[in-house]
């Protein structure tokens, strides 16, 4: 079986009635570009950018993340690169953030929360993905929305960072924009926010957990956690479908976009991308390539 997926390398995500799918990676760090290579993946779908301030003693500066993305998507060689704005709070913890206990951290202040009350943390990081993308195809998405609120108010601050590298004469390329469908409030506004991005990327860990009330970092709930529930997969359904209305391309990134059991369904579902850890890219790929999607 190894052998016959390793021969799947350089084929098409194809499905047999011709349906093309966007088959991408996820990766935590500069160093995780290799096995997106090494599995053949098509692009990176998610780049979970936290991983510069995990590492770091102090705020990573404007030039260090510059260099980490650049790198990336120069690797990339002009294959589309997600990253994901910072996603720090909750279980990740950075001391230099000074955050505080919090009693419910899942629930708290965390990701585009921290970003849209602390704007300078947010600028620095999206003038270094800006100006990286002059080296490569970068978008960027925003991660934890509840509203076309946030969306309007990230959207403005970017914004800003693009006038002030032009006015610098700092080039940055044409950068889509979207964001992390991962709280059912964002699910159940999917239809006005497809008409404010330019795709949504499915983080199913965090929209199971929000949606089930199951704390995805606790074993003992593991009896009660389905991830196939229907709720979710309806969920699913409505953001592709409101995505597809309003001009938007809908992906999954979560681990339920390499669950070979759902690939059929997701595909009938109109999914545009998948993302999976690299590990998973040739197993996904083989399943894409024996599905008819009109039966
Ligand atoms: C998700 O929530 O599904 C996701 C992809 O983000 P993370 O796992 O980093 O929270
Ligand atoms: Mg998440």
């Amino acid at each position: 079986k190894a052998r016959l997926l390793q021969e799947l390398k350089g084929k098409e995500d194809v499905t047999l009635d011709g349906r093309h799918i966007q088959l991408y990676a996820n990766i935590g760090g500069v160093g995780d570009v290799a096995s997106v290579h090494a599995n053949d993946a098509q692009g990176i779908g998610l780049f979970r950018s936290e991983f510069l301030y995990l590492e770091a003693k102090d705020f990573p500066t404007e030039e260090e993340q510059f260099q980490a993305y650049k790198t990336v998507a120069e690797n990339m060689a002009g294959k589309k690169v997600i990253i994901r704005t910072l996603d720090i709070g909750a279980d990740k913890k950075v001391d230099y953030f000074h955050l505080d206990q919090e009693d419910n951290p899942a629930l708290g202040y965390r990701a585009i929360r921290i970003c849209l009350t602390q704007p300078e943390i947010f600028k620095t990081q999206l003038r270094a993905i800006y100006r990286a993308s002059h080296f490569g195809t970068i978008s960027i998405m925003f991660p934890m929305i509840i509203s076309v609120d946030e969306v309007r108010r990230a959207k403005a601050i970017a914004e800003e960072v693009k006038s002030e590298l032009e006015e610098l004469g700092l080039p940055y390329g044409d950068v889509e924009l979207g964001i992390m469908i991962e709280t059912p409030a964002a699910a159940i506004m999917s239809d006005e926010l497809a008409k404010e991005v330019d795709f949504f990327s499915i983080g199913t860990n965090d929209l199971t957990q929000y949606t089930l009330a199951i704390d995805r970092q606790n074993p003992k709930l593991e009896a009660f956690n389905d991830p196939h529930h229907p709720a979710i997969l309806r969920l699913i359904a409505m953001v592709i479908e409101n995505a597809h209305k309003y001009g938007a391309w809908a992906g999954i990134c979560g681990e339920l976009g390499a669950d070979t059991s759902l690939t059929e369904t997701f595909i009938k579902m109109g999914v545009d991308e998948l993302s999976v850890s690299p590990s998973m890219v040739l197993r996904v790929r083989d399943k894409i390539r024996s599905i008819d999607s009109r039966k």
